[in-house]
């Protein structure tokens, strides 16, 4: 098997054929020895029965149907664990990323890089906070982490067996794909794209999950949010030393004494304030640490029609 397509899909059921017929002819540039794998994420709509349809009629579509919607992440991380080819593509299913690209990516990886992904040169149709989030999250990431996670790009890209293998051996529960393949080195290059707008229906990923999705980013990747409850503990305890050394100084000395309503709910508002964001950031780490300890599953496979994973 030369190749392995991994599509996550989630309420794509009028994408899938045109997606289908679009990949499968970008991909016969390169090979006719290929697999596309679909995971059907627990959509609400018709889209297992469009991939049954599909996989009658082409040996080459592989489905994985889940259980129920388990999210982006874990879809993606199903289909590379089901995959056998030598190069493995990551693409979205609702044709936001050009399949035509594909033929680029392997060309850089016959060229010996092990990784190619796809840089987002623009964005069509896409909400102007889901544009100035995403632009700004990944260069707050890249900043507060040590290992350099590309500025713009998403899943879509192309990877050697080699990864594959390694993200085995990274179980945790959290996934965030594009950072632990960052992490893992190799050789990584990228082409530009221009991302298109979405085919048919709905994102689904809405603001809840985007939030999730970079928390899990920070939290796998970075210490500073911890560092930064430590720093901000020891800089309100310095400021309110100097207050207490300036209140004593003011009642024995100056004879004044400080007195005030306003004083005592304001302070003691702001260090409730940056307790519960502390208590909460540690929270965020713990949450996951939880979920690692618990070990369950990944995900829940109800149908496939891949024979020995
Ligand atoms: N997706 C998924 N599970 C989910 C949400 C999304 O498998 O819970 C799939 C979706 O079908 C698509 C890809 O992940 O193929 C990217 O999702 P989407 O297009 O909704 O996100 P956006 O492009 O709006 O960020
Ligand atoms: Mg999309």
């Amino acid at each position: 098997m030369e190749i392995s397509i991994v599509v996550p899909l989630y309420n794509e059921e009028k994408n899938i054929r045109l997606m289908h017929d679009r990949l499968v002819s970008s991909i016969l540039k390169i090979t006719s020895n290929f697999e596309i794998i679909y995971v059907n994420d627990g959509s609400n709509d018709n889209s297992f029965l469009e991939l049954l349809k599909l996989s009658n009629e082409d040996e080459r579509v592989k489905y994985i149907n889940f259980s129920r919607n388990f999210g982006h992440q874990i879809a993606v991380t199903a289909g590379l664990e089901y995959s056998k080819g030598a190069a493995v593509v990551i693409i979205d299913g609702d044709l936001q990323d050009p399949p035509e690209v594909i033929p680029e990516m392997y060309a850089l990886y016959k060229e010996g890089f092990e990784v190619v992904y796809g840089q987002r040169l623009i964005r069509k149709g896409e909400s102007f906070l889901k544009k100035i989030t995403a632009k700004y999250f990944y260069r707050i990431l890249k900043k507060i982490t040590n290992i350099n996670i590309p500025v713009d790009t998403g899943d879509f890209r192309l990877i050697d067996r080699k990864i594959v293998n390694d993200l085995k051996n990274m179980p945790e529960q959290n996934k965030f794909l594009r950072g632990q393949i960052a992490w893992l080195g190799y050789r990584q290059t990228s082409i530009f794209f221009e991302r298109d707008e979405r085919k048919f229906g709905e994102t689904g990923y809405p603001f809840s999950k985007m939030l999730k999705f970079a928390l899990d980013g920070i939290t796998g990747f970075s210490d500073v949010p911890l560092q930064f409850v430590t720093k901000t503990g020891i800089f309100i305890s310095f400021i309110s030393f100097l207050v207490i050394l300036y209140a004593i100084f003011s009642h024995f000395i100056l004879e004044r004494t400080i007195t005030g309503w306003t004083s005592l709910i304001i302070s003691s508002m702001f260090i409730g304030g940056v307790q519960l964001i502390s208590v909460g950031i540690i929270g965020e780490y713990i949450s996951r640490i939880n979920k690692n300890v618990q070990n369950r599953p990944l995900y829940i496979v109800s149908e496939t029609n891949v024979e020995n994973k």
